[in-house]
């Protein structure tokens, strides 16, 4: 079986059906067919020679064949184990593919032989948020990832304000998102129901955001808690019972009482975070 085989659908049908594998909806097994998306992928990945990739979710390795004849090497999770046998065999020609049959969210960084990686991945939509978590709060976290989700979900997560949310705001903690293209629903199969887009997530230096990260997580939670309530209310309701010294948090970082939560930008979050965890802290002492 060659990589090309994987890019006609018949032939893609043929492979599974003659290993009798139905793709599962379970896992988000929608394949990827199409060589133009294909090579997109690969090079918003923007790959040299001295990378390793940890792609996510690697199916029959549509992406993982490309991904290795532009990276040093790539380490391919696929948690489906009837799908490895055919992915070990597309991928033999790639002597720098090491095939991991496991669940990409025991992810350990320390294993990894290298100082820096890349995430590359067509993610299982079921748990894509959980994915980009897990990796954006690594203790050593990507330099960039470049996957592709659903459509809606990468537009949420580029949002700005006033139509901010916790997922986006939660990403952009981290990193700076940028939808590189948006993708048919027809170039997978079996077709999803919605249309996905490729995000890239560049990982910004930590800039001492690590120091209020805590907080900010936790205003985040609270914030967004009542859609309908404004910010201050569900603070006051879901964190700190005291409106008096929210109040004197807000004048601290420069916000308006009646602000909402979507309206606020990433700067203003961080200030609010700052000031309030400056509050915990003469409180203790
Ligand atoms: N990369 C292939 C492609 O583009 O055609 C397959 C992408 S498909 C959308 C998502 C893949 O992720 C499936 O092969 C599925 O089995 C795998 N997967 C689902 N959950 C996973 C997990 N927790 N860890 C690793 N792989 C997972």
């Amino acid at each position: 079986m060659i990589h090309s085989d994987l890019l006609s659908p018949a032939k893609l049908k043929n492979i599974l059906l003659s290993a009798n594998i139905n793709p599962k909806k379970s896992l988000g097994q929608n394949f990827l067919i199409d060589r133009n998306i294909v090579n997109k992928v690969v090079s918003a990945a923007d790959l040299s020679k001295n990378d390793l990739v940890i792609e996510v979710g690697a199916g029959l390795g549509v992406l993982t064949v490309p991904l290795a004849s532009k990276a040093k090497t790539v380490v391919a999770y696929e948690i489906d184990a009837r799908l490895l046998p055919i992915l070990e065999e597309v991928t033999e020609q790639s002597n720098n593919v090491e095939v991991r049959g496991e669940d990409v969210l025991n992810f350990k960084f320390q294993i990894l032989n290298f100082k820096t990686y890349k995430v590359v991945g067509n993610l299982p939509y079921y748990i894509a948020p959980r994915i980009l978590r897990l990796f954006l709060s690594e203790s050593n976290p990507p330099e960039s990832l470049v996957v592709i989700i659903q459509q809606e979900v990468a537009q949420r997560i580029c949002a700005q304000p006033p139509q901010t949310s916790k997922l986006s705001l939660a990403v952009q903690f981290y990193g700076e998102p940028k939808i590189i293209t948006t993708i048919s629903r027809s170039f997978f199969w079996p077709m999803p129901n919605v249309d996905s887009a490729l995000l890239k997530i560049v990982v910004k230096p930590d800039a001492g955001r690590q120091a209020v990260e805590e907080c900010f997580f936790a205003l985040l939670k609270a914030g967004f808690a009542s859609k309908r309530k404004l910010l201050i209310s569900n603070l006051t309701n879901y964190l700190l019972k005291n409106r008096a010294q929210w109040e004197e948090i807000f004048l601290a970082a420069k916000l308006p009482v009646l602000a909402r939560a979507e309206q606020l930008s990433m700067e203003d979050w961080l200030r609010l975070a700052g000031e309030w965890k400056e509050m915990n802290i003469k409180n203790k002492n």
